[in-house]
């Protein structure tokens, strides 16, 4: 299978990028693997024509934002995101009307339609950097309430009105969770994701976005961590710092979503093409002037 998706790449001149959440064999077959900022970074500078995107529905559809004349294919066509799912461009535009001075800054975790509604996107690698270049003082922050709240205590000039989605996958971890783990690993500095509740993150050693924690576990001189991020990081964690340990902080911390794809879809969208990510011209002319915004600052 992985050869003949090898050659089918060739010929279809396609690139795979995956999302660190992925499967590792995923992982290991793409060429390219990272974050959501990463990742739209990313599929800016690609010269191929045709992006499988390993990753969920809202990924797949920034990648094609940001290139539209491309083939943009998402093997595991029914991966979505819970998060994603709790805002609606009427939500945005209700918020709106309920806050008529604020910018609206949109995770990038969110649909097309919403990035259009929005006046950037952010990633939780750039998101206080998003913030404070905005002149507005009033803030709508959406969808994630969690990675709002972690953003404001950096813009402490700001007033936020945070959307009511998060990611259940990180929203799960409970500050019993971080202190069991620290009694069983107490040499182990605990590394979080700011999608995690606010007291989760007031319990940790350090909060960043999946590429700041690998670069915090590649850069430490420590041994062992306390990983409070979806389980497939530990993957690259391990290949990046082969040798240290990593413990997933709480129960198991899966995205079903993400874990939806597997080498025979990547096989079968190299086939047949499929599925396409398909996006109105006008959607994508103003979702990609959110992304694009982002991507300036
Ligand atoms: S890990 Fe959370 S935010 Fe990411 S795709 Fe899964 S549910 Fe959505």
């Amino acid at each position: 299978m992985l050869e003949q998706i090898e050659k089918l790449k060739k010929e279809r001149g396609a690139v795979i990028l995956a999302h660190y959440y992925q499967k590792p064999e995923i992982q290991d077959i793409a060429d390219f693997v990272g974050d959501s900022l990463e990742l739209s970074r990313k599929a800016t500078e690609i010269q191929a024509d045709v992006i499988v995107f390993c990753g969920v529905h809202f990924m797949a559809e920034s990648a094609k934002i940001l290139n539209p004349e491309k083939t943009v294919l998402l093997p595991a066509a029914f991966a979505g995101c819970p998060m994603a799912d709790r805002i609606t461009e009427e939500d945005v535009m209700r918020l709106r009307r309920e806050h008529p001075r604020a910018a609206v800054v949109t995770y990038v975790n969110s649909s097309a339609k919403v990035k259009a509604a929005s006046d950037i996107c952010c990633t939780s690698s750039n998101a206080v950097k998003v913030v404070r270049s905005l002149p507005e003082r009033e803030i709508i922050f959406v969808p994630d309430r969690n990675l709002g709240r972690y953003v404001a205590q950096f813009c402490p000039d700001k007033e936020f009105f945070y959307g009511n989605g998060c990611c259940p996958i990180h929203d799960r971890i409970s500050a019993a969770d971080v202190q069991n783990a620290r009694c069983a690993h107490p040499e182990s500095p605990v590394l979080v994701h700011p999608e995690c509740r606010p007291e989760v993150i007031g319990l940790a050693d350090f909060t960043g976005s999946t590429a700041q924690i690998l670069q915090y576990v590649r850069n430490s001189d420590r041994e062992e961590f306390i990983i409070g991020t979806e389980e497939g990081l530990l993957h690259r964690a391990r290949q990046l710092a082969p040798g240290k340990t990593f413990h997933v902080l709480g129960g198991p911390l899966i995205c079903s979503d993400m874990k939806l794809g597997s080498l025979a879809e990547v096989l079968h969208a190299l086939q047949c093409m499929e599925k396409r990510i398909e996006l109105d011209a006008r959607l994508i002319e103003k979702a990609a002037g959110s992304l694009s915004r982002m991507l300036a600052v």
